[in-house]
């Protein structure tokens, strides 16, 4: 389609959870092609790796129920500047997503950034649910290492992604001692 509006929604995804599908599925509203980007250059120690990553967004994308949504949204993995990402991906919007005052400020620093170096290309701020407002990944992780429930937080397929990675270290870890 001639003029169709892309929109490019960069994370780290480790791994992908309800806040972030929920923002996926609200960015389709606005833009006609989603893009959304998973970040191979994440600090040290992910839980998956990029390409575990990738297949996870994969298949909870295949998941969509509503295939005229599902259809519009495509997974990759960058390892470059997000601005420069989402000029090669034609995108004009960048969508990031809000959960409570604490990532206002680096959001806002990141946007301001981004703006000066692509004034074109705005970022898009949006919010997920309030029954997936606080959910981020990192303590999704934490749970799942001290033994606690993810499901609320996660789809039951990622759940089982944790657990087998999960499982898979403390095995390690155990033999170790
Ligand atoms: P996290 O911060 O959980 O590790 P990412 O770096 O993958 O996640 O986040 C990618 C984008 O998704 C960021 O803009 C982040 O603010 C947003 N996001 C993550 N979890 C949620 C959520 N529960 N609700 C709204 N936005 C979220």
């Amino acid at each position: 389609m001639r003029n169709e509006r892309i929109g490019f929604y960069p994370g780290t995804f480790d791994p992908i959870t309800n806040g972030h599908t929920d923002i996926i599925l609200r960015a389709t509203k606005i833009v006609d092609r989603l893009v959304v980007g998973v970040a191979r250059n994440i600090g040290k120690g992910p839980l998956f790796s990029t390409e575990e990553r990738l297949d996870i967004v994969r298949e909870e994308i295949a998941n969509i129920p509503d295939p005229t949504t599902r259809d519009r949204v495509e997974v990759k993995a960058y390892d470059t500047l997000t601005m420069h990402f989402a000029m090669e991906q034609g995108a004009s919007v960048i969508v990031r997503g809000l959960r409570a005052v604490s990532d206002f400020e680096y959001e806002f620093q990141m946007a301001g950034m981004n703006n000066r170096l692509n004034p074109n290309i705005e970022t898009v701020f949006l919010m997920a649910n309030d029954k997936y407002q606080f959910i981020a990944s990192r303590f999704v992780k934490e749970i799942a290492q001290l033994g606690g429930d993810v499901t609320p937080f996660v789809s039951a397929r990622v759940a089982q992604h944790i657990a087998r990675r999960i499982g898979r270290d403390n095995g390690k870890r155990a033999a170790k001692r």
